[in-house]
């Protein structure tokens, strides 16, 4: 059993109902986790502040866990180099970089029709910023690697292409050590036989020496902890090969 959660987000975020840190903290000391990082979403200087308000309601909760303060900062689609939306702020013990945006258009793509790009396009802005997300100085985690693929692209079609250019990208992460998140609500969102492929995106990161975190990304108290796809995955690779909080967070 994962008996931690690297990625939780708030009710500050603004989609994510109920979830008030005390009751987060609250949740998880409920679940026995060892260790939680609340990561809220920061989509550009606008958002730090959310920080601090975190920050300042762990303290008031006293949470008997260890609790973590991160962030999710999301990647600039501004640019097509892989650069996030805001400065990394001081203090903060954990960050993940979040790509979720499609690169020089802006927007959330759920459907491949989402997409707005050809093909083509698409593929050479996806591999570009996502070998600059990969060796972000400052950052710990990359978020859902992947999930951007699996939302704009047929992966009946495109996966191994994929899948070539997440080794690019895993060397560049071994190189600047980023580590890559096993994100329990990006598996969910896959068709049935992705869910079960998606371990190879895992096997070439560990083939090049990145580590593996676990992170629910919990936008309701009931997915705090939250990894039945996340454990399933884990059964097809070498025992052992999630790392621990500490491990990354140092
Ligand atoms: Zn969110
Ligand atoms: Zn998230």
């Amino acid at each position: 059993m994962i008996n931690y959660d690297l990625h939780i987000h708030t009710e500050y975020c603004g989609h994510a109902d109920g979830m008030m840190v005390e009751r987060i903290c609250r949740r998880a000391e409920e679940l026995g986790l060892r260790t939680i990082a609340i990561t809220d979403h920061i989509y550009g200087p606008d958002s730090l502040p959310v920080i601090e308000r975190i920050r300042a309601d762990i303290a008031a909760a006293k949470p008997k866990l260890k609790v973590y303060i991160g962030a999710e900062i999301d990647v600039d689609s501004d640019y097509t180099d892989g650069r996030l939306a805001a400065d990394i702020p001081a203090g903060l013990d954990y960050v993940i970089a979040g790509f979720h945006f499609v690169p020089t258009l802006g927007h959330y793509p759920w459907k491949i029709a989402d997409r707005r790009l050809d093909e083509q396009t698409f593929l050479e802005l996806w591999e570009k910023s996502l070998l600059g997300v990969a060796g972000l100085k400052g950052v710990h985690v990359m978020a859902h690697p992947g999930r951007m693929l699996a939302a704009c692209m047929d992966l009946d079609i495109y996966f191994e292409h994929g899948l070539s250019v997440l080794a690019k990208a895993a060397a560049v992460s071994a190189a600047k050590r980023v580590a890559w998140e096993l994100n329990e609500l990006t598996m969910h969102r896959l068709a049935p036989r992705w869910q079960i492929e998606w371990y190879r995106i895992y096997q070439v990161a560990l083939d090049a020496g990145v580590k593996l975190v676990f992170g629910s990304d919990a936008h309701t108290l009931e997915w705090i902890g939250s990894a039945p796809l996340a454990e399933k995955l884990l059964e097809k690779l070498p025992k052992g090969c999630l790392s621990a909080p500490e491990d990354i967070i140092g």
